[in-house]
């Protein structure tokens, strides 16, 4: 009889996420579809970014080989935002959950058709919920993780969020249009992205007025095709 156990469930919920992300990403791989997920806080523009990636995508690929799953706390309007453009989309509502979980994601998958409908999707967008900490944790089997910080939140947020910049694919800062009207020191806040994560690529966006969408589409664009060849 143990009478003193201490345990860290913390630690063990996402080892168990980890291994199930994993089952995750050979489901994405048999079923030939790209995953890329947005991570960012609230208000940093990741649904407003997403607009500007479908809105692009249409113009490669058909309607209905793009999904979207949005993930929220309570609500339905970022969703409401994407499915305006006629693309599968499945709306989350953790009911409290400040982050996505694997589960989440399997039940969204199931809401799309289960595995046969996911053969018949190029690239399935995930939004986290807006938090730039503990999503990070919680990897979901995408093929990239899209990082999403924005001028406005201060140009000290990647080294205040190590861990969240240094698992990320791809970094990318939006508002820049801001940038100089905040007093936001642009190259000081790419340089401590690099130093914290010198692979991931940085692209300085401005989802509002489009600057830099194209380059960043291009090379999400790379990534799905990489995998569409891989078929
Ligand atoms: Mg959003
Ligand atoms: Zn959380």
């Amino acid at each position: 009889m143990v009478e003193k156990v201490v345990r860290f469930i913390g630690k063990d919920v996402i080892e168990e996420n980890r291994r199930k992300a994993e089952a995750l990403r050979r489901l994405y791989d048999e079923a030939g579809v790209t995953v890329l997920e947005f991570l960012g806080g609230p208000g940093s523009g990741k649904t407003t970014l997403i607009e500007r990636i479908v809105e692009r995508m249409l113009k490669d690929y058909q309607v209905d080989e793009i999904a979207y799953i949005g993930g929220d706390v309570a609500t339905t309007l970022d969703t409401e935002r994407i499915a305006k453009y006629g693309i599968k989309h499945v709306q989350i509502n953790t009911g409290g959950t400040c982050h996505l979980e694997v589960p989440h994601i399997e039940a969204a998958i199931k809401a799309l058709g289960g595995a046969e409908a996911l053969k018949t999707i190029k690239v399935m967008i995930i939004e986290n919920v807006g938090n730039i900490i503990c999503p990070f944790n919680f990897p979901l089997g995408a093929h990239a993780r899209i990082m999403v910080a924005d001028v406005a939140e201060g140009e000290d947020k990647f080294i205040k969020h190590p861990l969240s910049t240094r698992v990320s694919d791809i970094i990318v800062i939006n508002k820049v249009d801001l940038a100089d009207y905040i007093g936001i020191n642009l190259e000081k806040m790419i340089s401590d992205a690099k130093k914290l994560n010198p692979w991931a690529p940085i692209f300085l966006v401005s989802a509002k007025t489009g600057q830099g969408i194209e380059e960043l589409y291009s090379y999400l664009k790379t990534i799905i095709e990489r995998h569409a060849t891989r078929k």
